[in-house]
């Protein structure tokens, strides 16, 4: 079994990839070519967001928003302590300080009264200037953005929304990388929306912040190439991927989305309910980047993990350390209580998700977590 049958994929998606990639090498447009902008087309009808700007990778994607709006030394920038390392390697690599965010340990995503906790403990000491909220939509569920917004107004913040694993999740059917001032995404070949190598996507309905952002992509291009008005980087999407991209949109709209949702909603039948299993409230829809249970202790997730294994089932734990207890994060004050999302690293297991999982595999898992489970729970009474 597979933890995410990307082989699977290409089986089925085949013919059209490979003819998208053919039809690339015959153009020899390699940068820029027509495909890329004719994908950001096509993500910005889909997200219902003005601007889409394509660029090299979600980690330059954030850098690109962060540079956009000068963030410096000077700056306070708020991130769930629960998430991938990039999310808040970018505001260190701008010079600005991560504030450490707790999580909600049901949703995993950034607990909004430890993030109101936190903006007011900055703003007291009266040492960093608060400017970015970057919630995170952790394993393919949107964060609150109701709640967000309303902290994000009191606080005058502008709000980033990091949806490098959410692409296609929503709320109330409002697409996300469609909440904030800006979003993210990652077309990491493991994310919901993968290409063939590294890949990332900038969100915004913001006129002035796109025509920049599109400028820092490219070396600060004024008019043209050779123009150059600001420090910029070299950060593009690759012609060969946009056309990869664009095949695997479409069997992301038509189908894969509504699949992944069925292995989901598999896996929240067949578990038993002596496993915690990831909550998603009322009007949301995941686009499930991963599937994570919450064990009872570290022993125990990795007994199961080994156990698993043992069954050639692969699962994977993300997170195994959390952003606070990086060792380059060592020196970084933490001004609330992480405790949830600490622990969270040591009980969380991931077990194998993706559109092309089939049944039989979804039951095969849960027929071991289940059986795991109960003979632990049978042990203890002894
Ligand atoms: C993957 C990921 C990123 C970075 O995306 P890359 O394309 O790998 O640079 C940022 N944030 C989160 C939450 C991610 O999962």
């Amino acid at each position: 079994m597979e933890f995410r049958d990307l082989k699977k994929q290409y089986k089925i998606l085949k013919k059209d990839i490979d003819d998208s990639i053919q039809s690339v090498l015959q153009s020899a447009s390699f940068i820029s070519g027509k495909e890329v902008g004719i994908l950001e087309e096509e993500l910005s009808s889909y997200t219902q967001v003005k601007h889409c700007i394509t660029c090299a990778n979600g980690t330059d994607a954030l850098s690109l928003i962060l540079m956009a709006l000068d963030i410096n030394e000077k700056d306070a920038i708020f991130v769930p302590n629960f998430t991938f390392f990039a999310s808040a390697e970018v505001i260190s690599f701008q010079g600005a300080t991560p504030i450490f965010v707790d999580v909600d340990e049901r949703t995993f995503n950034i607990d909004i009264d430890s993030l109101e906790r936190a903006i007011k403990k900055v703003i007291s000491e009266g040492k960093l200037e608060p400017k970015i909220i970057i919630p995170v939509d952790l394993f393919g569920l949107c964060a609150d953005y109701k709640r967000i917004q309303e902290i994000a107004k009191k606080y005058n913040l502008f709000v980033l929304e990091d949806c490098a694993q959410g692409f296609g999740s929503s709320i109330n059917g409002k697409k996300a990388c469609s909440f904030a001032n800006a979003a993210i995404t990652s077309f990491f070949p493991a994310k919901p929306l993968g290409c063939y190598g590294d890949g990332g996507a900038i969100f915004t309905n913001d006129d002035e912040m796109a025509t920049k952002i599109r400028s820092l992509c490219v070396h600060g291009k004024g008019d043209n190439k050779y123009d150059n008005i600001r420090i910029g980087r070299n950060s593009r999407l690759d012609t060969i991927q946009a056309a990869i991209l664009r095949v695997k949109l479409k069997a992301f709209i038509d189908y894969e989305l509504e699949d992944v949702n069925k292995a989901a909603n598999l896996y929240n039948n067949l578990l038993i309910d002596k496993v915690k299993k990831p909550i998603i409230k009322e009007g949301y829809l995941s686009s499930w980047a991963q599937y994570t249970i919450i064990l009872k202790d570290k022993s125990q997730r990795e007994n199961l993990s080994e156990y698993l294994k043992e069954n050639g089932v692969p699962s994977m734990v993300y997170y195994p350390k959390s952003l606070s207890n990086q060792i380059v994060f060592k020196d970084i004050k933490e001004y609330v209580d992480l405790s949830i999302s600490n622990s969270l690293c040591d009980k969380v297991l991931s077990l194998p998700i993706h559109p092309y999982i089939e049944e039989e595999e979804v039951k095969k898992v849960c027929d071991l977590v289940n059986s795991f489970i109960k003979r632990n729970k049978e042990e203890e009474k002894l």
